[in-house]
């Protein structure tokens, strides 16, 4: 027993009953091991690797599936494309969205199992794909940052119904799939303490434990392949339709990209 998700596992046989006895059990065993996932992981998921890189943890580094993107891009305002590639990291991520969150690193993973099969050469195309996710500063953040998708521009959208859900679209090949966290990977325990944080009453503690097992949460999402975390599917003759927005526009950089 030496993860969050062997936790969050725990959890879920123990309480698998729909019954309110057993809901309630389950709540208070979900506290519990909370404090007990906190406690576990104290001083290893905090660490940072040194002051100027203060906003970056060793541990998003050094982990063994850390997604790490290639994508290419034009040249500079009014194209042409650009023959040369780029790589984009985690690092990359945390100073793009502004911090190193769950959020961001599920929705990195997430784009990472998508991005593979809308582009199997390994190189995202940021001129030619669109994203969609829920309304989560995190999840949006990383989606654009990575796809090139922008709400501005009619390629980025926001649907309300998804969850820990992600759609991705190239518009070249009309190419569109759906990448979803499985069932059970988000602990019950952070989810709770999660909503409880939002409703507005906690103590200073009770935010900081969130924010550590949220951490242990997203490290020991890159301790595993992808493939065991998230699930994908093609979306069969998918429409995309831009979201309204007042001042949508069109990208100047790309309209001489092929030539
Ligand atoms: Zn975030």
């Amino acid at each position: 027993m030496n993860t969050t998700r062997e936790l969050a596992a725990i959890v879920n046989r123990c309480f698998a009953s729909g019954s309110s006895s057993g809901q309630k059990m389950k709540r208070i065993f979900n506290i519990a091991m909370t404090v007990l996932a906190a406690s576990l992981f104290a001083g290893c998921a905090s660490e940072r690797d040194g002051s100027a890189n203060w906003y970056y943890f060793g541990w998003m580094a050094e982990a063994p599936y850390a997604p790490v993107f290639h994508v290419r891009d034009t040249e500079s305002s009014l194209g042409p494309y650009a023959e040369q590639t780029k790589t984009i990291t985690m690092k990359d991520l945390v100073k793009m969205h502004g911090h190193p969150c769950d959020g961001l690193v599920t929705a990195a993973c997430a784009m990472k199992v998508g991005l593979d099969v809308l582009y199997p050469d390994g190189v995202a195309d940021r001129t030619d794909t669109g994203c969609i996710t829920k309304n989560s500063p995190c999840y949006g953040d990383v989606a654009a940052y990575l796809t090139g998708g922008r709400i501005r521009f009619g390629t980025q959208k926001i649907d309300l119904s998804l969850g820990d859900e992600f759609i991705l679209y190239r518009f070249s090949t009309g190419k569109a799939v759906k990448v979803s966290l499985k069932p059970g990977v988000f602990p019950a325990p952070v989810q709770a303490l999660e909503d409880k944080i939002r409703n507005g009453k906690f103590t200073d503690e009770e935010m900081r434990t969130c924010q550590q097992i949220e951490w242990n949460y997203a490290r020991d999402l890159l301790q595993h392949p992808l493939a065991d975390s998230f699930d994908i599917q093609t979306l069969e003759n998918f429409k995309w339709t831009p979201d309204l927005y007042e001042h949508l526009g069109k990208r100047g950089d790309v309209i001489n990209k092929n030539r």
